[in-house]
């Protein structure tokens, strides 16, 4: 059977939102992380990283300066008892410097590309998973994959009350995300004082019966 997952945006949710980051001291852990990591994990969603690193693109990092943080934060995640089943990044800009990296692709959010991608190779089931991000372009790639439930998080950008909009909720930070997320009825009764809730027509949200765990 078919995993759900959670697809978590790296910068603004993850770590502290400061632009491009690629160094290790730049590198700063949003409060909460671990434990709404362990409760997404624990409710038996795969945990997979979906960012958008068109520092590459630009020529501000290297691919290899990527990695080196990627392996940092994998290892630290590791330590705190949480498993990324798969990092998945876009290096790709419309206007890159790097004439090699320099396309409309199909895996820069808002496109879907690289929740499709993870989604093929790990045997993901879409209509069970789940999105955290800080843009609304996080969000649109959720919804452009099928996923169902897309949480904007305030930990990172600033958005707009039209960004809210697209979001099933919006809430925190990742901690309260993953409440939400794993809640039963989605915690939108459990965390009402802390929640921006769209009424959407009937019809708007797929059925979501997310893991199996929340099912019994
Ligand atoms: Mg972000
Ligand atoms: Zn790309």
């Amino acid at each position: 059977m078919k995993r759900p997952a959670a697809f978590i945006d790296r910068d603004g949710v993850k770590n502290v939102e400061h632009d491009y980051v690629y160094k290790i001291a730049d590198f700063e852990w949003v409060p909460g992380v671990f434990d709404g990591l362990r409760r997404l994990q624990s409710a038996g969603f795969a945990l997979i990283v979906v960012t958008n690193q068109a520092g590459i693109a630009k020529g501000y990092y290297a691919e290899s300066d990527f990695d080196r943080l990627t392996a940092h934060m994998l290892e630290q995640l590791t330590a705190e008892g949480i498993q990324i089943e798969k990092v998945y990044h876009c290096p790709h800009h419309p206007r890159a410097a790097r004439a090699d990296l320099r396309r409309n692709c199909a895996c820069r959010k808002p496109a879907p590309g690289m929740l499709l991608q993870a989604a093929s190779d790990l045997g993901l089931d879409l209509a069970r998973s789940v999105l955290v991000g800080d843009k609304s372009s996080d969000v649109e790639a959720g919804r452009a994959a099928g996923v169902a439930r897309c949480v904007l998080v305030r930990s990172g950008h600033t958005f707009s009350l039209a960004d809210q909009a697209l979001a099933d909720a919006c809430v925190d930070d990742l901690a309260a995300a993953a409440i939400w997320l794993t809640e039963p009825g989605d915690g939108i009764a459990g965390n009402a004082d802390n929640n921006y809730h769209t009424a959407r027509p009937e019809g708007m949200h797929r059925p979501y019966s997310g893991p199996d765990s929340l099912k019994t």
